[in-house]
């Protein structure tokens, strides 16, 4: 029988050390030299185990070496097949995540946003959403989460929009019917919330702050990262509005104790430094978390990433994935939360099959209570899984989660980076290949090229503060 090595990355920390992160398994797994040098020479070539151990000095302890990396699924039998199964968990899958989205207007005009520019996927010709979802909406939206959590102790809503502030009056009364209906059925709820900061009121800040909202404002940096794209319809940038704001709200919230509060920042081509940005948003503005994301946009759009910015942002996050090794090896607190989120899934051996909850624990509902994939897919019909008032249509849920499992999609099957991304966003797949099913092949360098530094810091991290991964090992 000849042997093979399963799909894998190895990686190193920074003693040359080397490790794999396998494919099929999530697993990481320590390599010693022995064993190190046997994965090499079958990552190469197939070859029998009679042939990988005669080269070495001591064949019994490679025997030996050989067969503990094939009991853990390092090594498997060359001409092993291994069907794709694209099985799906038992269905209907309990709900954990709502994200109402209550209101599609905004007050900003941010040349980026995918609600109004021409990525908006609002079927065609169809008559204008309502502007607000009225409370009752919200009411009805909570019961159908309640009921379809099944027997999960902990559910969340999360609000969205346009500006998700425009509608405070049903944020407020959505707030106060989950709070009373949880505590009806035994069951904790969370809120969380997306806001670009030019409501935030002290009364608002105060509400938020007291129900221990999970905060995250959109924002692209100082005043010339946010007026770049995030304008008034008038052309008028929003810095200066919302600076006051922000730092209200994140010193009430660190005098309440409430939970970090966190930026995301939007990375167009036109972006400035990422490192320069992270600094601002950290310790001059004092956010917990910073986020980046890559802006979504169909190819021709003038502010779409370009091989080059992928590149310029990779090697700006490595510089921040330094800083954040740095901080985890003295135990210090760091808050680069795409680094963060990274460790958190690789220390767990999180192993997709869908690139993300939307369509299986996470549903958009629109302003009218039609249920969506996510909220970024609410008033596209074409991604419509039901309504809140009849329920998911369950036919059509499992047909997409069933066309759009990583198992289908042919590059990612081959792919080492699949167990974390799995093809990828599916509203960008819908913007940029006009189908939601499709991966993301467009970014698939930038994935694995991003997920290696994730590897190479996790193994750092292990080998000089171990401890530090405890954080992840509880619920
Ligand atoms: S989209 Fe690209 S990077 Fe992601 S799993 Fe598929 S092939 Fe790999
Ligand atoms: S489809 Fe994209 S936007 Fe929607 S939840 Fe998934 S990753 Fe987020």
């Amino acid at each position: 029988m000849n042997l093979r090595t399963g799909l894998h990355r190895r990686f190193t920390d920074d003693h040359g050390n080397a490790y794999v992160y396998m494919a099929n398994s999530a697993a990481i797994h320590a390599l010693d030299p022995l064993a190190d040098r046997l994965t090499g020479a079958l990552a190469v070539a197939d070859a029998s185990a009679d042939t990988v151990v005669a080269g070495e000095a001591d064949p019994a302890a490679a025997r030996a070496a050989l067969q503990d990396l094939f009991d853990l699924g390092v090594v498997r039998p060359a001409d092993e097949r291994t069907p794709p199964r694209a099985e799906l968990p038992p269905m209907p899958f309990p709900l954990a995540t709502l994200v109402l989205n209550v209101t599609n207007k905004c007050n900003l005009s941010c040349t980026y946003c995918y609600e109004y520019g021409a990525d908006k996927l609002t079927a065609a010709n169809a008559p204008p959403g309502r502007a607000m979802m009225l409370p009752e909406t919200s009411r009805q939206s909570i019961d159908f989460l309640l009921r379809s959590s099944q027997d999960r102790p902990v559910v969340t809503i999360t609000f969205f929009g346009g500006e998700t502030l425009l509608n405070f009056t049903t944020i407020r009364a959505a707030v106060e019917y989950a709070e009373e209906q949880a505590l009806r059925v035994d069951k904790r709820v969370h809120f969380a919330l997306t806001t670009n900061a030019t409501l935030l009121s002290d009364d608002v800040i105060r509400f938020l702050v007291a129900h221990r909202f999970g905060i995250t404002i959109s924002i692209d940096g100082d005043q010339k990262e946010q007026d770049r794209h995030r304008r008034y319809r008038s052309g008028k940038g929003s810095f200066a509005e919302i600076e006051p704001r922000i730092r209200a709200l994140l010193a009430t919230n660190r005098r309440e104790r409430g939970r970090p509060i966190g930026a995301r920042v939007t990375l167009t081509q036109d972006a400035g430094s990422v490192l320069d940005t992270y600094r601002f948003l950290i310790d001059d503005l004092g956010f917990d978390e910073v986020g980046f994301a890559p802006v979504t946009a169909a190819p021709g759009r003038g502010y779409e990433l370009s091989p080059g910015a992928y590149d310029k942002m990779l090697a700006e996050f490595a510089m921040l994935a330094e800083d954040f090794t740095a901080a985890a090896i003295a135990d210090r607190p760091h808050g680069f939360s795409n680094l963060n989120d990274m460790l958190r899934e690789l220390h767990q051996g999180i192993q997709k099959a869908h690139p993300c909850g939307a369509g299986l624990g996470l549903l958009g509902v629109s302003t009218e209570g039609e249920l969506g994939l996510c909220h970024r897919f609410v008033e596209s019909k074409s991604h419509a899984v039901g309504n809140v008032r009849t329920g998911v249509d369950e036919a059509v849920r499992t047909a997409f989660l069933q066309q759009a499992h990583v198992d289908h999609k042919t590059d990612c099957t081959r792919c080492f980076a699949r167990p974390l991304c799995a093809g990828g966003c599916y509203h960008e797949a819908h913007v940029r290949h006009g189908d939601a099913r499709r991966p993301n092949l467009h970014a698939c360098d930038w994935i694995r090229g991003w997920m290696d530094q994730g590897l190479h810091a996790y193994a750092r991290i292990m080998a000089h503060n171990p401890r530090f991964f405890a954080r992840y090992e509880t619920a």
